[in-house]
C-alpha cells in the first residue's frame, strides 16, 4: 500500500488543515475510522498492518513526539476528569527536567509538549522551564485550562518565542455550564484571560497556534453549536475541537452511561477490532516522577510504564526492551493479551 506523506505536499497539507478546523469533519472521520463494518474488511486490516511495518522499518531514524508532565497537580476538578474523583499531585524535579530537555535537544527532538494530565501553569517554576526549553533551541506546546494565564506570563512567553501551539480546555460557553463542569474555576476569569491573550497574540502579529477544546457531555451538549460558533469567530483562534469522552480506562466512575452523549465515547466497544496502536512507534510521555509511557490513555492509572527517565536516557528507553516487547505484541496482533493495552478501548488512527 502506498501512503502519501501529506506534510511534504503543501496543497494536501492545506486541505488537511482546513478540514481539521471543522469539529464536524473531525468527528465524522473518527467515527468512520471506528465504524465496525469498515474495521472488519480485509482492506482495512491490510492498511493497518502496512502502516505498522512501515513504522517498524522507520524506527532507527524516528525522533518521537515527547510530552513531559511538568505538573500533575491541577487547580480544577472537571467532571470528566479523574482529578474530580481522586487526589493526583506532583511537580517534576527541576534538575530532572533540565536533563530531559538537554537530552531531547541532543537527540534531535525539535518540539516538546509540556503537559500530560495536570495544569502546567500551577507550577511556580513554569517560566524558568520555558526559558530552559528555549535555551536548548526547542519549541514547545501545552494544554491548559487558561484560568491562570495572567497577562505577565503570556507576555513573557510570547517574548521568549518558540511557543508553537496551545490547547485551551474550555468545557462550557455559558457561565452556568462552565462552572458546573469545571469547578472551582470561574467563567469570567477564564474568558477574560483568553480574550486578553488572543488580543495580545493579534497585537504581536504572531504567536502559538491556538485550539479551544471542549469535551462533549450531557451538561454542555445543548450549547455545543453556539460554543463552536463563538470560538470560531474569535480572532487568534485557529481551531475549535469538540472531543469525545473517555472513562480513562475505567478510572473515572462517572461516565454519563445511558445519556444522549454515550455514542460520543472516544473508545471502541468489544465488537470492533482493537488495532495495533501507533503510539509505541511514535510517542513518549514522561510523567512528573520520570516514569515513561507510550501514551496518555493510561495516565490516570499509570500501569503501562516502559522505563524510568531518572535511571535511563529517553533514547535508551525508546529503543529498549520495554518498548520493543510492546511493539512486538501489537505487531503480532496480540494487543488484547497485554495487561493494559488489552483493557484499553482506544483505537488511535494510523493516518
Ligand atoms: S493500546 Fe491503549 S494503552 Fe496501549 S499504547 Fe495504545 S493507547 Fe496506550
Amino acid at each position: 500500500m502506498v501512503t502519501v506523506p501529506v506534510d511534504r505536499h503543501p496543497a494536501l497539507a492545506r486541505v488537511r488543515r482546513l478540514l481539521l478546523r471543522s469539529p464536524r469533519v473531525v468527528h465524522a472521520a473518527r467515527s468512520l475510522y471506528r465504524w465496525p463494518p469498515l474495521t472488519r474488511t480485509r482492506a482495512f486490516r491490510a492498511f493497518v498492518f502496512a502502516r505498522v511495518e512501515a513504522a517498524e522499518r522507520a524506527l532507527p531514524t524516528v525522533v518521537p513526539r515527547v510530552a513531559i508532565e511538568t505538573a500533575l497537580t491541577c487547580n480544577a476538578r472537571c467532571v470528566m476528569c479523574v482529578h474530580s474523583e481522586r487526589k493526583l499531585v506532583g511537580i517534576m524535579d527541576r534538575d530532572l527536567f533540565a536533563r530531559l530537555v538537554d537530552e531531547l535537544a541532543a537527540w534531535g527532538v525539535r518540539e516538546v509538549c509540556l503537559s500530560i494530565y495536570g495544569e502546567p501553569l500551577v507550577d511556580r517554576h513554569w517560566l524558568e522551564r520555558v526559558q530552559r526549553v528555549r535555551a536548548a533551541g526547542l519549541s514547545y506546546s501545552f494544554f491548559s485550562n487558561a484560568s491562570l494565564l495572567r497577562d505577565e506570563i503570556a507576555q513573557q512567553m510570547l517574548a521568549l518565542g518558540g511557543w508553537s501551539e496551545v490547547n485551551f480546555s474550555v468545557n462550557g460557553l455559558s457561565q452556568a455550564v462552565y462552572e458546573r463542569v469545571m469547578p472551582p474555576l470561574r467563567h469570567a476569569r477564564t474568558y477574560d484571560n483568553l480574550q486578553r491573550f488572543l488580543a495580545r497574540k493579534q497585537a504581536a502579529g504572531g504567536g502559538p497556534r491556538v485550539t479551544i477544546s471542549c469535551v462533549a457531555m450531557r451538561e454542555n451538549l445543548h450549547e455545543l453549536d453556539a460554543f463552536e460558533r463563538f470560538w470560531s469567530s474569535q480572532r487568534g483562534v485557529d481551531r475549535v475541537s469538540i472531543g469525545n469522552r473517555t472513562d480513562w480506562m475505567g478510572q473515572l466512575r462517572r461516565t454519563d452511561a445511558g445519556q444522549p452523549v454515550e455514542h460520543r465515547l472516544r473508545v471502541v466497544d468489544d465488537s470492533v477490532w482493537h488495532t495495533p496502536c501507533p503510539t509505541p512507534w511514535s510517542s513518549m510521555f514522561v510523567y512528573h516522577d520520570g516514569r515513561v509511557s507510550p501514551c496518555c490513555e493510561d495516565a490516570a492509572q499509570r500501569q503501562l510504564v516502559l522505563g524510568d527517565a531518572t535511571q535511563q536516557s529517553l533514547r535508551d528507553i525508546f529503543h529498549g526492551e520495554g518498548y520493543r516487547a510492546l511493539r512486538e505484541q501489537h505487531r503480532a496482533d496480540r494487543r488484547c493479551a497485554h495487561g493494559t493495552c488489552g483493557s484499553c478501548h482506544a483505537n488511535w488512527p494510523w493516518v
